[in-house]
């Protein structure tokens, strides 16, 4: 494993890159079905017979597990494209629209067309499914897109480029890879819709640059996703959903429980099977193959340096050089320090005592909504209380993370976690343009009604038709 992040090549010329993507569009190429079904059966197959290349790539960016890879990202996103092949024909259909009296007779429907050239710029986290499950999205809608992979995840960014122009149609489907200075030149051009997932700080630079040319933008955020426990929960069960959701990734994840509150009476019960989850479903979390890489330097001190936030009662321990960080609990938070500030995205989980729901909900009040917001109780009015009364992308109810997992339910978050979702249909939704088309024939003119002259009649008629 290292840290060096290998010299990117040249850089392909990016100058009206989104005009040649927008033009094969604007032509009608992606228009047809069939077109589309084409370039998922080809996004599927690129997955499906380079499947090592794909687990190699993710061990040397993450250290992900075989079975973490597939669960997460490959077998994954294969999901994804698989439902949007089977389910294109229906997304496709016109919704037929009721009309009133008044412009009777007619018909109206809804269409969903493509918005043209679509940009994707992914996180390296999980550096394969959100570079390719957004695309999924993009082709079923007949978009032509261009990915920009996260430069942070190179193994998986370089396989990205290899790939993807020697299995999808390049006039419609491109890839750069780079950081800043790159995404900065593509950003110049005018996109028709920006798809971004990352951190709300890039969320800002990405929203102005798309607001010069008005590009519609998806934003797939992060934050502090809570976890309130309560007393009523199933505490050994509790335990081992939580720490399978923050540990896996090793606590990178978007969706993963940022720290715990509970309710007092039970927090050391929490703390101690916690403990033993952790034993139990990674054993020395240092030797064990499921268990994943923080992914570069930075990331390590910057971990570091939230420890001094509360007391470690359980890991804390780090190694550099094998960008390895223990699975860590940390007790007597202090709610000002970094940890409680900033969202962790790694393997720190704070636990902090909460004197019931009400204390919980208050807490909420005062910060961003969060991606996702979990509960964990018995107590059915408890678990009412948090979904009513707290707003978040997501909620999970005695259950961590497998939301994200459920493609019929839309995944994005809500203020500084996001705006806009995906997953399902509603990728091929977010992707899509939804057009109103009104047609009449010219026989019977009921038109007619609501030209002027606006004569005694026409005025009560068309009060009585239209109020
Ligand atoms: P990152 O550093 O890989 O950045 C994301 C993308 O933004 C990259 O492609 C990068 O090249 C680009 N970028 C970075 N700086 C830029 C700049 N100045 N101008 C233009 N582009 C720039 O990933 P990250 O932001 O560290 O990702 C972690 C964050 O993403 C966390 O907040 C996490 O919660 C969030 N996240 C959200 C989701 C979701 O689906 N909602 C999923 C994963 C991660």
């Amino acid at each position: 494993m290292s840290d060096q992040t290998a010299p990117l090549p040249a850089a392909p010329a990016l100058d009206g890159i989104a005009e040649d993507l927008r033009r094969p569009v604007g032509q009608g190429l992606t228009r047809p079905r069939r077109y589309r079904e084409q370039q998922l059966d080809a996004l599927i197959r690129m997955l499906q017979q380079n499947l090592s290349l794909w687990e190699s790539a993710l061990a040397q960016d993450l250290g992900k597990s075989e079975v973490e890879a597939h669960l997460s990202e490959i077998a994954f996103t294969i999901g994804e494209a698989k439902l949007a092949r089977r389910q294109l024909w229906r997304w496709m259909l016109p919704t037929p629209a009721p009309l009133p009296l008044a412009l009777q007779p007619a018909l109206g429907k809804v269409v969903p067309e493509p918005f043209g050239a679509t940009l994707v710029i992914a996180p390296w986290n999980y550096p394969l499914q959100l570079a390719l499950g957004p695309v999924v999205g993009a082709l079923a809608a007949g978009n032509a897109v261009l990915l920009k992979p996260s430069e942070v995840a190179p193994a998986t960014s370089a396989l990205l480029a290899r790939l993807v122009p020697a299995y999808l149609d390049p006039l419609t489907v491109r890839v750069i890879e780079g950081g800043v200075p790159e995404t900065t030149a593509l950003l110049e051009q005018r996109w028709d819709l920006i798809f971004y997932t990352g951190n709300s700080l890039v969320a800002r630079i990405i929203a102005e640059a798309a607001a010069k040319h008005l590009t519609p933008t998806v934003l797939e955020l992060g934050g502090k996703s809570p976890v309130y426990v309560h007393r009523s929960a199933d505490i050994p069960a509790t335990a081992r959903r939580i720490a399978w959701g923050k540990w896996l990734n090793a606590g990178q994840t978007c969706v993963a429980p940022d720290y715990i509150r509970v309710d007092r009476e039970v927090a050391d019960e929490l703390v101690e099977e916690l403990r033993h989850a952790i034993a139990e479903q990674l054993g020395d979390a240092r030797s064990s193959p499921d268990y994943s890489r923080i992914i570069n330097g930075k990331h390590m001190d910057r971990l570091q340096g939230l420890l001094t936030g509360g007391r470690v009662v359980v890991g804390g321990d780090a190694d550099d050089d094998e960008r390895y960080f223990a699975p860590t609990i940390l007790t007597d938070v202090d709610e000002d320090a970094a940890v409680m500030q900033e969202e962790i995205f790694g393997p720190i989980l704070p636990v902090l005592p909460v004197d019931g729901v009400d204390a919980f909900i208050d807490s909420m009040q005062a910060r961003d909504k969060p991606l996702a917001l979990y509960v964990f109780a018995r107590d059915r009015e408890v678990v009412r209380r948090v979904e009513r009364e707290t707003s978040s992308g997501a909620v999970g109810v005695n259950v961590v993370v497998a939301q994200y997992g459920a493609k019929a339910l839309p995944f994005g978050g809500v203020g500084e976690s996001g705006m806009g979702r995906y997953h399902g249909r509603f990728s091929f939704e977010t992707f899509s343009h939804r057009k109103a088309v009104l047609s009449k024939g010219t026989a019977i003119d009921t038109l007619r009604l609501i030209y002027p002259p606006f004569t005694q009649l026409r005025a009560s008629l068309t009060k009585r038709i239209m109020g």
